[in-house]
């Protein structure tokens, strides 16, 4: 099988650079605890509120029903799992997770700031060794997730494993632009503006770097829906959001 995030030295890439892997978790985990207290703010401005079509779509495409059990891995801040907790009701289950406390905690807080309560629950979990039975969710997804992952090949044979039969993993994330005069505005938005921002309004140049260099580093559309498939899910398939800067990939699990 092909690893898309190893080399034969045991070595991933961090944004640009090689690191090795425990290197790259650990980097991964300092920028989110970095960030978390600005997250949200942050991605209002960077996408000028852009994301919250994103996922908007992402919900709409996910065919959440009432009673639903649904998993939003890496789902920090808790949009998604806001959004999901209101359509699946009482009856229904959603499970915020996520790998680093500092995110789960300002998703948390945002949470019962907004009422939800009953149905929602917090784990702090690794995408790539999901600490949940075969076959429990009808929906999964994971938003911005992935390129931060080590092991995708791992992470997305775990999210197939928990899924029901039939049921739907969605990946919402960063991809390849195609039209090249936006490639070229959005390069140079990504590597002048960006950091910037990251620098005045959260004190971390460092990390919204990191960000746009990630974005590059990732499988672009073809890519992602073929480790997809390798990973046992079925009808795979790609809606590329704004020019393709945003790719939503699903899958059915068999
Ligand atoms: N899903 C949220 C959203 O769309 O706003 C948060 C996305 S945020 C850019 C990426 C999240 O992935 C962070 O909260 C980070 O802690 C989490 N993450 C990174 N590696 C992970 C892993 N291996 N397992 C679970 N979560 C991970």
């Amino acid at each position: 099988m092909t690893d898309h995030n190893q080399n034969q030295n045991d070595t991933t890439h961090f944004g640009y650079q090689q690191v090795n892997r425990d290197e790259k978790v650990k980097r991964v985990a300092d920028v989110f605890h970095s960030v978390a207290g600005k997250y949200d703010l942050m991605n209002d401005l960077m996408s000028g509120g852009v994301h919250r079509l994103w996922k908007r779509i992402t919900i709409e495409q996910s065919g959440v029903r009432r009673g639903h059990k649904v998993l939003d891995i890496a789902g920090g801040t808790g949009d998604l799992t806001l959004r999901f907790s209101r359509i699946v009701g009482p009856e229904g289950k959603v499970v915020l997770a996520d790998i680093n406390d500092s995110m789960l905690k300002v998703g948390r807080d945002k949470l019962l700031d907004n009422g939800v309560t009953g149905n929602v629950e917090f784990v702090q979990a690794n995408a790539e060794r999901l600490p949940f039975p075969d076959n429990t969710f009808d929906v999964i997804t994971i938003a911005f997730g992935l390129r931060n992952v080590t092991d995708k090949d791992a992470a997305l044979q775990s999210m197939a494993r928990v899924l029901k039969p039939g049921g739907k993993l969605l990946v919402l994330e960063f991809s390849k632009t195609e039209n090249p005069l936006l490639t070229k505005a959005y390069d140079f938005y990504s590597f002048n503006i960006l950091p910037k921002i990251g620098s005045v309004v959260a004190g971390d140049e460092e990390s919204y770097r990191y960000l746009a260099e990630s974005i590059r580093m990732h499988p672009d559309q073809e890519t992602l829906k073929s480790m997809m498939e390798t990973a046992g899910l079925s009808q795979c398939r790609y809606q590329n959001l704004t020019g393709g800067i945003v790719a939503l990939h699903t899958g059915i699990k068999p």
